[in-house]
């Protein structure tokens, strides 16, 4: 699916349509979404390193192989406002295998 990199959106900061630079989201990582989180990503190599291995814990992903058999992917947009440069997100999400921006 091909989507425009801008578009002229209303920015609810400027309380007005706006240019908006169009992109999708950054992938999360375990620090992104949860700063606090307890534990650290140290401790497990560790725990192998002392020659008790990781009990299972990191062999497979979560779910394994039972989930994960879509071959689409949920488009999560992001609109940054060109004038206060504040991002917003997209009212819904949709599937599509493949994302362009052109
Ligand atoms: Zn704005």
């Amino acid at each position: 699916m091909k989507i425009p990199k801008a578009r002229h959106l209303f920015c609810p900061t400027c309380k007005k349509h706006t240019e908006h630079k169009v992109g999708e989201a950054k992938k999360k990582t375990r620090g992104t979404a949860h700063p606090m989180s307890w534990g650290n990503k140290l401790r497990p190599y560790l725990r192998g390193r002392m020659g008790m291995g990781n009990m299972g814990k990191l062999s497979k992903p979560p779910g394994g192989r039972m989930f994960n058999r879509k071959t689409s992917k949920k488009v999560d947009l992001r609109f940054t406002c060109n004038t206060c440069k504040k991002t917003h997100m997209a009212g819904k999400a949709w599937r599509s295998r493949k994302v362009e921006f052109i």
